[in-house]
């Protein structure tokens, strides 16, 4: 029998660099083929879908202002790197026959949609994947904030962190062999003892919003649909 599940709307946040494959930098098609297939299995299990994907395997505003980049600047590539990542994810959607929506922060017409709330609610009871790009918007922020504020507003249930390992531990488990997962965590102790799960805005506006947020392996085939019929390992980060 098909996997069930019991989310009806829920945000997937990736980095950039979950694009880049192997290759250090930009896009590798094949995995961002890999991922879009992960996401068609859970879009057919009839789940409505808000994607919030990365910009850092392009450009990133604290790099660039580092180099001696204006950092508004900087941060405006960051999130012009987003959008050409969200473009790569709806063409490889669009290939497995997936309806999406590419939805801007920065309007920019010619490319995408404008950010407009209750469209972008249309778009997912209409079952087409709104893939939210260019951050926020602003400067000084990231996309992590940006799935935290998007979510919030499609009201999504949870935000579905796909990273490359099944969740948060104590300390980082590729340094360390004793290194010990969290089934759960709360948001204050992610804050406490700095977690690493998202920067420390995107998690205070999580926690004051009452979004659960869901660490899990993308690395993992079939990890996200496995995750959200409520098997396989991760992390539940909440109040
Ligand atoms: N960015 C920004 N405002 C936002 C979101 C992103 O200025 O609301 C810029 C920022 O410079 C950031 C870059 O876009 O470094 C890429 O986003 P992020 O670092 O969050 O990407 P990820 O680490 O998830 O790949």
């Amino acid at each position: 029998s098909p996997a069930q599940t019991t989310f009806k709307r829920v945000l997937l946040k990736i980095s950039g660099e979950a694009l880049m494959g192997d290759q250090g930098f930009g896009l590798h098609p094949p995995t961002v083929e890999r991922i879009a297939a992960e996401v068609k299995t859970v879009h057919d299990m009839g789940v409505e879908i808000c994607m919030v994907i990365g910009g850092g395997n392009i450009f990133r505003g604290l790099q660039g202002s580092a180099q001696g980049m204006e950092r508004t600047t900087a941060d405006y590539m960051g999130m012009l790197a987003t959008v050409m990542n969200a473009l790569g994810m709806q063409s490889a959607l669009e290939g497995l026959g997936i309806h999406t929506r590419v939805i801007s922060a920065i309007p920019m017409d010619q490319v995408c949609e404008p950010y407009i709330r209750r469209r972008a609610v249309r778009h997912l009871e209409k079952a087409r994947v709104c893939i939210f790009a260019a951050g926020t918007g602003n400067p000084y922020f990231t996309t992590d904030t940006a799935a935290t504020l998007r979510a919030s507003e499609m009201s999504c249930e949870a935000i579905f962190k796909g990273t490359k390992v099944d969740g948060v531990y104590d300390k980082d488990p590729a340094l360390h062999d004793d290194a010990v997962r969290y089934d759960m965590v709360s948001y204050d102790d992610v804050l406490q003892k700095r977690l690493g799960v998202m920067d420390a805005s995107a998690i205070a506006l999580a926690r004051d919003n009452n979004l659960p947020i869901i660490v899990f392996s993308l690395d993992e085939p079939g990890g996200f649909k496995g995750i959200l019929a409520g098997e396989g390992t991760y992390t539940r980060v909440e109040g």
